[in-house]
């Protein structure tokens, strides 16, 4: 059947060019081939969206799809814009480590592998392989847990904000938990400890005051309603001046002495003392559980450096408790996180290549001089790229960890700062051109823009011949 019938784009105007029909043209030798690889429903989708955006375009710009091969390049370009993936690499120069809008950590090649080489393949997600009966998916990695923190036992959620919500419905619903008004943290907006004791149907009782809380203010505090006394790491922000907190083996005595478990909530929690690689100390779980904690709730992808989890540490029956909750069901982990957390944890029994196989590590613990000489190699291609627009300098910088961990820290890094060279009043629409124009490459570049000018960082580059590469595809818009 063909359909002669042709709509004419523009009667007015200096030109009037003609579409076929959509059923001509898929019979056009190109046309056919892409409807071969990519199905005949996706490709009549692309010509349709494709001639309705040359109807609605002004006829200058609509004259040059008068020959088909122009529409065929047009209806190509469509079907790739739409094929590309959504979730794409990006190139993190903002400085912030632990960037939670591009992913936070990045998985270590082992980790990668390991959700390679099993996620094809039926797998023992759930299944003891050595009786042949049911398994549990979180013994799959509870013992190099524990054999890490020195814990009794430790279950896994889908991320650390779960791990919170689920200790606290399994341990203290419809009942009292103690925690510090210094101590009320809100993380990224949507979590904040007060709703999500609400959330899990806990009454909070705040004690002591925002700079400082005693021992007597939790003792005073306890009655017959109190289920849980609760730490919470203040991971990002710092209160100074004149404080005063209940340290971690303090609180656990005054909590056993009621009867009463400690939780705490590390948000971070790294697993080794990072000051072994010069960088500011974070709480580790092994040393709360060592200080009498019960229970110790940390993230898997801030600086522990793994896949997305929340992971709960700690006495054997309150965990157990812990699984046993209905939330659990709901908040459990997928095989894919049980893998990668997996290999993630493994590489801490060795410590001594931790900087090296880790990425977390390996970038928070670069040298600043590193970055320095990168800047020195990238510098002739970067200038190249940008031309006489923009004024370019090598410049020290500050990084950032990131995920909240440690905000008031630090990390000496270097890279590049750039700022237009134009006149004053069109620098602001010039700075956005670069910003832009970064972003638009085939692997998204991100910058901070800082004091007029846009700052890159490169802790977080690795493969700076892939940054150069792309750079020859640096185009500007109208802007600069
Ligand atoms: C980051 C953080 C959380 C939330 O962890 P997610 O893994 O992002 O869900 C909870 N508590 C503290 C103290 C944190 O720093």
């Amino acid at each position: 059947m063909s359909r002669p019938v042709e709509s004419v784009v523009h009667r007015s105007g200096a030109t009037q060019i003609r579409l076929p029909s959509v059923d001509r043209f898929l019979k056009h030798e190109a046309v056919a081939a892409m409807v071969a690889s990519h199905g005949h429903r996706f490709v009549v989708d692309a010509v349709r969206a494709v001639f309705a955006q040359l109807r609605a375009a002004p006829a200058g710009d609509v004259a040059r799809y008068a020959e088909d091969d122009a529409l065929v390049a047009a209806v190509r370009a469509h079907v790739v814009g739409r094929l590309a993936p959504r979730l794409r690499r990006m190139i993190n120069l903002t400085g912030t480590v632990l960037h939670t809008n591009m992913g936070r950590a990045l998985l270590a090649d082992q980790a990668i592998q390991h959700i390679a080489r099993t996620m094809g393949a039926p797998n023992n997600l759930e299944y003891d392989v050595d009786s042949g009966e049911r398994g549990d998916r979180d013994t799959l990695v509870e013992a190099l847990l524990c054999e890490l923190t020195g814990a009794e036992a430790a279950t896994v959620v889908n991320n650390n904000a779960a791990a919170v919500l689920l200790t606290i419905a399994a341990l203290a619903s419809g009942r009292e938990v103690l925690v510090s008004r210094g101590e009320l943290v809100e993380i990224g907006g949507a979590f904040r400890m007060p709703d999500v004791m609400a959330s899990a149907g806990a009454r909070m009782v705040e004690v002591g005051t925002t700079n400082r809380t005693h021992a007597r203010d939790y003792q005073n505090a306890i009655s017959a309603s109190t289920a849980l006394l609760m730490k919470v790491h203040t991971s990002n922000y710092a209160i100074e001046g004149f404080t005063a907190a209940v340290g971690e083996a303090e609180l656990a005595s005054i909590a056993h002495a009621a009867g009463l478990p400690l939780a705490s909530d590390l948000g971070s929690g790294s697993l080794v003392d990072l000051s072994l690689w010069g960088l500011p100390k974070e709480p580790l779980p092994q040393d709360m559980l060592e200080a009498g904690v019960d229970v110790v709730t940390f993230s898997g992808d801030k600086l522990l450096g793994g896949p997305q989890a929340g992971l709960i540490v700690g006495r054997r029956d309150l965990i157990a408790r812990i699984k046993k909750h209905p939330l659990k069901r709901a908040l459990r982990v997928s095989k894919l996180v049980v893998a990668a957390l997996e290999a993630t944890l493994a590489l801490y029994r060795h410590p001594e290549s931790l900087a090296e196989r880790l990425p977390t590590l390996r970038l928070l613990a670069r040298d600043a001089q590193d970055m320095l000489d990168m800047a020195r190699r990238i510098e002739p291609a970067l200038r190249n790229a940008l031309g006489q627009r923009y004024d370019m300098e090598i410049v020290s910088l500050k990084s950032q960890i990131g995920s909240g961990s440690l905000p008031v820290e630090r990390l000496p890094s270097a890279g590049f700062s750039i700022r237009p060279s134009c006149v004053e009043r069109r620098r602001g629409s010039a700075l956005i051109a670069l910003a832009d124009a970064l972003r638009a490459l085939p692997i998204p570049v991100v910058g901070r823009v800082s004091e007029g000018a846009l700052l890159l960082d490169l802790r977080c580059l690795e493969d700076e011949a892939e940054f150069v590469a792309q750079l020859d595809r640096l185009t500007f818009g109208g802007g600069a």
